[in-house]
């Protein structure tokens, strides 16, 4: 059964709109430690460490945790029970770090990320972790299910959109396992996932700014889930030049963004630009 017993020692103001759902399950937090495949080696990032649930298992396995949180009143309760260890404790936002300058500054070229993300800027997190993408080594975030699906999802399945494209575009991002409402303290209203990424960009000889337009042009891809490809693209090229370019690729004119993976979509932009 799930351990749902909690340090409560700590006096502490419970803050919604931040996203706190504190992991209070030991059986939980031992399951994603042991999915996270960490190094000795490794310097892991970790984003809202929250009551430091999975901080000090981190450190334990670990050569140096960097813990970014943005409740100052969190922040204080962390820098005293992490003081003088491998553990620092950095007030802010994640997302304006820049996790190179951060590795940088610990003498390591990449970083590992973890997270048990706040659940109101999920998405921002994601897109602004995968913009560092060439100096992490790995990472793992536990997301809502729904967004867990919609990162792994395959082409020709309903959740596959824009996000997938993203996730698969810098990494393979796998769904370790479920995790209960019931293992939080208090439980969010929706099932969460562990997304493990192992990060492995699809075409990593491509300049940054050919990243940047590529990732662009997959937005206008989905830009309305209603209408199919060509007529999503008709906002940015001819449409003569499109149909010409989807018959290129055996693609019929009716095919909609949905079905079509990450490698012919980057063949699709090629030949269109
Ligand atoms: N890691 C802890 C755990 O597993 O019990 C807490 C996870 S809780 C879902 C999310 C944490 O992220 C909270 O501690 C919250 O204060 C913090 N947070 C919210 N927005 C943040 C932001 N923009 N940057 C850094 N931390 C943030």
């Amino acid at each position: 059964m799930t351990q749902l017993r909690y340090n409560r020692r700590v006096a502490f103001q419970w803050r919604p709109k931040l996203g706190q759902h504190f992991l209070a399950s030991k059986s939980f937090r031992r399951r994603i430690i042991e999915a996270l495949g960490l190094r000795a080696d490794d310097l892991v990032i970790e984003i809202g460490p929250g009551r430091g649930a999975m901080t000090a298992l981190l450190a334990e396995r670990v050569k140096q945790v960097v813990a970014i949180e943005l409740d100052p009143t969190l922040v204080e309760v962390l820098k005293r029970q992490f003081q003088g260890g491998n553990v620092e404790i950095l007030a802010g936002d994640i997302l304006t770090t820049n996790l190179a300058d951060l590795s940088r500054r610990h003498g390591e070229e990449r970083c590992f990320v973890f997270g048990n993300l706040p659940y109101y800027i999920t998405s921002p997190i994601i897109h602004h972790l995968f913009e560092f993408a060439p100096w992490i080594r790995g990472m793992a975030l536990l997301v809502q299910r729904e967004v867990a699906e919609r990162l792994t999802a395959r082409p020709g399945s309903r959740d596959y959109g824009y996000l997938s494209v993203l996730a698969q575009f810098y990494s393979e991002p796998r769904l370790a396992f479920v995790v209960p409402p019931g293992a939080f303290v208090p439980p969010p209203k929706v099932q969460s996932a562990l997304v493990d990424f192992r990060m492995r960009a699809k075409f990593p000889d491509w300049a940054p700014d050919d990243q940047a337009r590529f990732l662009e042009f997959v937005k206008c891809c989905f830009a309305q889930k209603r209408k199919n490809l060509l007529n999503n693209l008709t906002a940015i090229f001819a449409r003569a030049h499109i149909v010409q370019t989807l018959a290129g690729h055996h693609l019929p004119p009716s095919v909609r963004a949905e079905e079509i993976g990450v490698e012919q979509l980057a063949g699709l932009w090629q030949a269109l630009v």
